[in-house]
């Protein structure tokens, strides 16, 4: 997920165009700003590339995922289904909104196992969110098919995937919202930054006014009218508009560099005695950042991962991740916050616990998984040579 790779003379010259205008703020300032707005324009540029009817920037991954929950209607008294291989932030937001997350286990696509969401499901579920891991597809299309069932809204957190689509449609365009994150590390960046799409008009102006302490933003310009809700402070601004405007014209060029460095390395990895690849929905849509693994039992994914790193690749092995596997989010188990109170895990209707042993399938499948993260700078040669640390792996096996 590498867009730190490419931030180039393209992203200081625009982040310098903005400085001599002397506009950091997203909105008002009409008289210096010369007509120019960076943020609105990364919207527009970003629903016009997903192909959502709109986009709204914010500040982060994780806010967008609270300014997007929030446009839902999501809050105390709600559960939130969501699955047990993510980052911390997607549960965070959950909590943060006042609602309870409830976890579901992932298969061999590393994402929400639809066998397991129709388990979760109950009266107090209020929103689904499936999280597309490591640059490809949840199972999307079954999800939604419960989901709609159920009259259930989906949220899809694409933090991880921007530039990934199924059957030619954008991941994040399938749910009632999207997220993404464009973090130091994701594959378009802004340093720090976030962007909701939906299609539907309604959640756009709430996620829009949320984002922007419930000023309204209707018909014209903002805070005129009175406000709708409280909100909060979630805005992007100027210098990351600027960034994201510049990151997204290359997205696809990204996606594609990682598409020819993981197929690379992919007939290597499958040549390897007993492993089987990620299971992917659609390898087509593959944004590629990262290419997965299973061995047969967690034994021989240990083994491999240790010849690996003798042979100077090494992956990263899941199933011992504390940032993104249930298993090991120690603060999430025992209940920690800063709450005095115990909020958000005391609740009136009695305490929220999160038994690590919960997630038994997600568990194995991840302490089985190795992968490597798709970097755009590998060359011919460094393909070669990793290639052949593979090969010399393999064969110590
Ligand atoms: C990175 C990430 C987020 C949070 O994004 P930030 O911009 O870092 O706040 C949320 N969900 C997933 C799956 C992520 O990988």
């Amino acid at each position: 997920m590498p867009g730190f790779e490419w931030l180039g003379q393209e992203e200081t010259d625009a982040v310098n165009e903005v400085m001599q205008r002397g506009v950091l703020f997203r909105y008002e300032f009409a008289d210096q700003r010369q007509g120019v707005y960076m943020v609105r324009r990364f919207e527009e540029e970003f629903a016009a590339y997903t192909g959502a009817g709109h986009a709204c920037a914010v500040t982060s991954g994780s806010t967008a995922l609270k300014v997007a929950l929030a446009a839902l209607g999501v809050g105390y008294g709600d559960e939130v289904i969501t699955q047990g291989f993510t980052f911390v932030a997607t549960w965070e937001a959950i909590l943060d909104c006042g609602a309870k997350p409830v976890f579901c286990e992932v298969d061999e696509t590393l994402c929400m196992d639809p066998a397991d969401l129709k388990k979760k499901i109950t009266d107090k579920t209020r929103c689904i969110v499936p999280v597309h891991m490591m640059g490809a597809q949840a199972r999307i299309k079954e999800i939604m098919a419960i989901a709609d069932e159920a009259g259930i809204p989906v949220l899809e957190d694409t933090a991880q995937s921007a530039g990934a689509r199924l059957e030619g449609k954008h991941l994040g365009t399938f749910g009632a919202m999207g997220t993404f994150s464009f973090d130091s590390v994701k594959t378009l960046t802004c340093g720090e930054g976030g962007m909701v799409i939906t299609n539907d008009p309604e959640l756009a102006q709430n996620a829009s006014e949320y984002q922007d302490h419930g000023h309204d933003h209707k018909p014209v310009g903002r805070g005129n009218e009175g406000r709708r809700f409280m909100g909060m402070n979630f805005r992007m601004m100027e210098l990351q508009g600027a960034l994201g405007v510049t990151q997204l014209a290359k997205l696809d060029r990204m996606v594609a560099t990682q598409r020819r460095n993981k197929a690379a390395l992919k007939e290597a990895i499958a040549r390897v005695p007993g492993v089987t690849l990620r299971e992917l929905p659609d390898e087509a849509g593959d944004s590629a950042t990262f290419l997965a693994w299973f061995h047969e039992t967690p034994e021989a994914a240990d083994r491999f991962a240790a010849l690996l790193a003798e042979n100077g690749v090494p992956a990263i092995p899941w199933g011992k991740n504390t940032w993104h596997a249930y298993p090991h989010w120690e603060h999430l188990h025992a209940g920690s916050t800063t709450s005095k109170g115990g909020w958000p895990y005391e609740r009136p209707e009695g305490r929220a616990e999160y038994d690590p042993a919960a997630l038994p399938q997600t568990a194995a499948i991840l302490s089985r998984c190795l992968s490597w993260q798709i970097m755009l700078g590998w060359d011919e040669a460094k393909l070669k040579q990793m290639t052949e640390a593979v090969n010399r792996a393999a064969a110590a096996l």
